[in-house]
């Protein structure tokens, strides 16, 4: 209780706010998901069912924080870009990551009967979450060309080596041997010679991962009265109105490339402030 003789403890709490001004990204990954795809049976090389309760999740996050403007999520991660000049809690970073992330995982639990309904949680899963500061919009872009490229990469590797095992009939060290050393092109073409897979047809979602971006909702035309176009009264009370609103924001979920200025172009809006 405040003003006992016990409250100076209180004081030991240091502040932990993040510098202003600056992108905030927070990162989360799930504890030991190794053990738990194993434990649940998850199907390799992408689970597709896990692919979209980690999207789930991460929408619930954006409908709970309209301050994240864009999200990036592969495998048993997510990224998260706050804008520059978000206040949430007031920058602390220890309750930003803390609720955030737990958040999260409550959201994984919660809706994970709708993604696997025959498979029950063997035991309750958990996510590291963390904040990294970025100065500028270099970087951010930068950040997340490193997490597609990471994508990429990952489940390159993952199609050829559970290709090998599933279809290939070798076993897990095989599969590893034959890999190691390879370059990218290698891969596609032990997918296509061995296996009849032209890699650049599989899923855009596995090979880009899932991008939410925040988009503002298109307005509704506004209707003005015969009178109010007569008088142009419309004006100062619809202007009113309008300032006040909130601006509607939606989210869409993609599977494309967020590495080449295209992307950003067309968000642009996710870079500033
Ligand atoms: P750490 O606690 O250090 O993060 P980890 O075991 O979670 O350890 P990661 O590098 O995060 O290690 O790897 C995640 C693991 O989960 C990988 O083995 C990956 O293949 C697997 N995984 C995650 N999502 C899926 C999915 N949707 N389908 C199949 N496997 C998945
Ligand atoms: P913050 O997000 O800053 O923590 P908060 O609303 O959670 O905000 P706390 O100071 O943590 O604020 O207070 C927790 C609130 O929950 C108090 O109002 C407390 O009385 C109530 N509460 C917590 N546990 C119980 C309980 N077992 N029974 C009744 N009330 C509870
Ligand atoms: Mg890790
Ligand atoms: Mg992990
Ligand atoms: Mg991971
Ligand atoms: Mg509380």
């Amino acid at each position: 209780m405040a003003g006992s003789k016990f409250a100076y403890v209180k004081k030991f709490e240091l502040p932990d706010a993040l510098l202003p001004s600056t992108f905030l990204v927070f990162r989360l990954d799930g504890h030991s998901f190794h053990r738990f795809t194993d434990q649940h049976g998850f199907v390799k090389p992408n689970d597709l069912r896990a692919l979209q309760l980690m999207d789930h999740a991460a929408k619930s996050l954006m409908e709970e924080y309209n301050d994240i403007g864009l999200a990036f999520g592969e495998s048993d991660e997510y990224s998260f870009l706050l804008r520059k000049s978000t206040a949430l809690y007031n920058r602390r970073q220890a309750k930003i990551v803390s609720t955030l992330t737990s958040l999260f995982t409550s959201c994984y639990v919660f809706h994970w009967p709708k993604y696997f309904p025959d498979v029950p949680l063997q035991y309750p899963p958990s996510f590291d979450g963390r904040i990294v500061l970025y100065p500028s919009q270099q970087e951010v872009r930068d950040y997340f060309a490193w997490r597609q490229a990471d994508t990429h990469v990952n489940n390159l590797y993952n199609t050829a080596f559970w290709a090998l095992v599933q279809q290939g009939g070798q076993t897990t060290t095989e599969a590893h041997a034959i890999l190691r050393g390879t370059i990218s092109k290698d891969k596609h073409e032990i997918l296509f010679s061995r296996f009849g897979i032209n890699y650049d047809k599989i899923d855009p979602r596995y090979r880009k991962g899932s991008i939410f971006v925040r988009v503002e909702t298109p307005e509704e035309p506004v209707v003005k009265t015969d009178a109010e176009t007569v008088q142009g009264l419309a004006s100062e009370e619809s202007h009113k109105k309008k300032k006040k609103r909130k601006i509607a924001t939606q989210l869409e979920l993609l599977h494309c490339d967020l590495i080449r200025d295209d992307f950003w172009d067309k968000y642009a809006h996710l870079l500033r402030d």
